[in-house]
């Protein structure tokens, strides 16, 4: 068909298949949801840039989907960490299917020292563990040196999360997430995903979100300083800054970092609260 890439048959049986073999009863305890559609997980794959080749890195493989998915659109090398030992004999068929192209880690990705392991410019793409998935997405937002070691990320999330990430000051999703990503990186959502979608089906409709890295942040400020400022602020979001931002200065604080003391956080831009983090550090 013109203007599709090229899809590469990997010969490997359906998922449905390799889950009956393999024994692969999700566990909700791993935040286990698999997506079976291996037409959802190309367009995933695409949308994460795997057309273009590359390095990626998934976290949570699982039975392969998405695996399948990034090697058949065009990734050249697939780094992916799974704690469930039960999915490794899944993935090495994948790994023979495609030679030297897939590394299976079993391992905790929370643990990993990704920067030990993956080139600069990795690709990350997954469709993440939903109890995990904030706490990886903040490892990889709270980097300590920026530009990052990847070069974007594509990523699974509940609904709820992935507006949360995307929202913009004055808005009701507003928060420490919305300012941590909208201080080093453009972040959209790219499309939702259905419950149905998923093998078992979670109880909320899921969206892909994209986030890539900005040159630098869009204002300085030391990170510690902004996620202190970030969770006292949001910590009591209805209230006053004066009140909320007592224990960290209060009012000369806010004098100093040139901010309305009678704000409330979801009033403040992303530079404001960059200018409050270097208040707190001077
Ligand atoms: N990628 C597969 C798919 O799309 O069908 C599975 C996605 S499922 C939502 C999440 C996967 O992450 C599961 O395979 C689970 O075992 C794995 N997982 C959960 N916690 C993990 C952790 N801390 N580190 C690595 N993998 C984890």
């Amino acid at each position: 068909m013109p203007g599709r890439p090229m899809h590469v048959p990997d010969n490997l049986p359906p998922l449905r298949d390799v889950i009956a073999a393999h024994d692969l009863a999700a566990k909700k305890s791993l935040g286990q949801n698999f997506l079976l559609d291996l037409n959802l997980t190309r367009k995933i794959a695409r949308a994460a840039g795997a057309t273009e080749g590359g390095v990626f890195y998934e976290v949570g493989p699982g039975p392969g989907g998405l695996t399948r998915a990034l090697l058949s659109e065009g990734a050249e090398r697939v780094i992916a960490v799974e704690r469930d030992q039960r999915c490794l004999p899944a993935l090495a068929e994948i790994a023979a299917a495609y030679p030297g192209k897939l590394d299976v880690i079993n391992a905790d990705a929370l643990a990993l020292d990704e920067r030990a392991i993956l080139p600069a410019g990795t690709r990350i793409a997954s469709n993440l563990p939903y109890n995990v998935g904030t706490g990886l997405l903040i490892k990889w937002l709270a980097c300590e040196t920026w530009p990052p070691f990847w070069s974007s990320l594509t990523l699974m999330f509940q609904r709820e999360v992935a507006e949360r990430i995307v929202a913009r000051p004055g808005t009701e999703h507003y928060g420490r997430l919305s300012v941590l990503a909208a201080w080093r990186t453009r972040a959209k959502i790219l499309f939702d995903v259905n419950r149905s979608a998923f093998v078992p089906p979670p109880s909320v409709t899921s969206s892909i979100v994209q986030l890539t890295p900005l040159a630098e942040p869009v204002a300085p400020a030391n990170l510690k300083k902004l996620e202190t400022v970030t969770a006292a602020a949001f910590g009591q979001r209805r209230k006053m800054l004066r009140q909320s931002l007592k224990p960290l200065g209060g009012e000369a604080l806010l004098e100093k970092a040139g901010i309305d003391p009678t704000a409330r956080p979801e009033d403040l831009s992303v530079e404001q609260f960059a200018a409050l983090a270097r208040a707190l550090a001077s």
